[in-house]
């Protein structure tokens, strides 16, 4: 008989948290311990979304995300999350790029750029001072037109390699291009910029488990294995939401699904406004990531050669060249045994911006063997930095956007929601529908690690507000029966 994954579970929650991802799940914490009822429902048998690891024979334990983050994340894990997950947070020690126009390591901070800048690219003090001082200044609210493209011509006019030292590790970090808003630049950079990239020791598995453990304290009922296929909503309010063929009533949902899977699959377009819905038509998907996963053998090790390594072999920064299926661009994340201290193991990811139609459409054989294809050739370019990383690890393996997307649902396998103009529609939501919110990666900003848990905060906030305010219109309460 399958197993009910939701036995056990109350008829009625004051919230319905739909997705584990670090949105979700910070969102569903604060609300918990807000007072609220908190049902977090998750289809994958594991929690933390795209933050998230997986564990192969041989004792190999490999990360998805977990790359780079900015020290922002230090505060929120103490403030929204506890002191002991925010103390395992370290900084990386070496960020190094190799392209045809450049070669260094760096420590990814002001203070660093401001001499590469100034001794490696020649450019006048006064012009990078200026430079930082404009991107810090971006904030949210901005109602700036720019494009990054415009902002990198106005500081440093012609300067591509500038630009490509600039832009490219953004542009892993989040998915954005030179076409995007430059407000959205400036904000992500200015928080990598503030003290460098940090990272989490013990690795994801740790810190997935710390986090579901204070869920479990604070009350939250997590329930994987549960997919959320519809949110009820009658007249303008939501009622409940269908999980694994069953009803459960709610006061509010909160979704940590793909905005545009929201609205148009768990909702239904005819809920909405027709003028919101044509809004809704014009969110752009933001791209999808390629990873090969390498997992060095029990008792190899590997000489440092950086945490963090963007390699290019393409001529100039090019859009276009990065999210191509013939790759020119990685970026390698080396996780040294400090990483998980006590394993004594080193592990290799190797990423890649990629779209999903390159992959979505080949037939089985032919997916398999393109995928086998990407291993080899991202081998032969790791080559160059670990010359006999064919002998030294035993553990080899592909996700393309097809993995992404089977793993978090999101459309096109997308990496990092949408583009800027998605977020309008994520805090329009309750506009439309009462007790209808939305969390997750969007529009650039609320994206990444940091992004993404501070918008679930922002969120939840909301979600806690609307709470309260139905207390006092008891016909709008929720009763089990949806
Ligand atoms: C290859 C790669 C590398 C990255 N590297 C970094 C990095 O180094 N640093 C960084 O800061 N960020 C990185 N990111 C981005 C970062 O991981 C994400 O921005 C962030 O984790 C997204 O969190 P989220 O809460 O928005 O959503 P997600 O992580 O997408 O979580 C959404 C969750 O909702 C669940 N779900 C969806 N629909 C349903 C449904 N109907 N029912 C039940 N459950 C559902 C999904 O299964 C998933 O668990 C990377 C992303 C990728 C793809």
């Amino acid at each position: 008989m399958e197993r009910n994954w939701l036995k056990g579970a109350k008829s009625a929650y004051d919230v319905v948290v739909i997705g584990s991802g670090l949105a979700g799940m910070t969102a569903a914490n604060l609300l918990a311990k807000l007072g609220h009822s908190v049902l977090l429902a998750e289809h994958h048998y594991n929690m933390g979304g795209l933050a998230t690891w997986f564990k192969r024979k041989g004792g190999h334990i490999l990360d998805i995300s977990l790359h780079g983050f900015p020290s922002g994340m230090v505060k929120t894990f103490r403030k929204y999350w506890t002191q002991d997950i925010s103390d395992s947070v370290v900084r990386l020690k070496g960020v190094r790029f190799d392209n045809p126009q450049f070669q260094f390591t760096t420590t990814f901070d002001k203070t660093d750029f401001t001499n590469i800048l100034l001794e490696r690219f020649g450019i006048v003090k006064e012009v990078i001072d200026e430079f930082f001082d404009f991107a810090r200044n971006m904030n949210f609210y901005d109602e700036l037109k720019m494009t990054t493209g415009e902002l990198f011509e106005k500081f440093f006019p012609g300067r591509k390699d500038v630009w490509r030292f600039l832009m490219e590790p953004i542009t892993y970090a989040n998915g954005s291009t030179l076409d995007d808003p430059a407000l959205s630049y400036g904000i992500v950079f200015s928080n990598f910029m503030d003290k460098g990239v940090f990272t989490y020791r013990g690795g994801t598995d740790q810190l997935i488990k710390k986090m579901k453990k204070e869920l479990l304290k604070n009350g939250v009922d997590i329930r994987t294995h549960c997919l959320v296929e519809k949110i009820h909503v009658e007249g303008n309010n939501v009622k409940g939401v269908k999980i694994n063929g069953q009803d459960i009533a709610c006061r509010s949902v909160l979704s940590n699904s793909n905005i545009l899977s929201t609205i148009h699959k768990l909702v239904g377009d005819e809920k909405f406004s027709p003028a919101f819905i044509k809004e809704v038509k014009k969110v752009r998907l933001n791209n999808s990531s390629c990873q090969v996963y390498i997992g060095v053998k029990k008792g190899e090790k590997i000489d440092n050669v950086g945490d963090l390594l963007f390699t290019s072999v393409a001529d100039e920064y090019n859009t276009e060249k990065i999210l191509a299926k013939q790759v020119t661009s990685r970026t390698f994340s080396f996780y040294y045994p400090e990483i998980r201290p006590g394993l004594d193991r080193y592990s290799i990811v190797s990423s890649t911006n990629a779209r999903y139609e390159d992959w979505a459409n080949l037939s089985d054989e032919q997916y398999e063997i393109e995928k086998e294809n990407l291993i080899q050739t991202t081998l032969d370019a790791l080559e160059k930095y670990v010359p006999d990383i064919r002998e030294k690890a035993d553990y080899f393996e592909a996700a393309t956007p097809k993995t992404f997307k089977r793993y978090t649902l999101a459309p096109e396998g997308t990496s990092f929601g949408t583009k800027f103009e998605g977020l309008k529609i994520s805090r329009d939501l309750p506009k439309q529908i009462g007790g209808l919110f939305h969390t997750g990666s969007v529009g650039i900003i609320m994206s990444g690690w940091l992004g993404a848990a501070n918008y679930g905060v922002i969120v939840a906030n909301e979600v806690d507000k609307f709470i309260g305010s139905m207390k006092d219109k008891p016909e709008q309460m929720v009763t089990a029966s949806v």
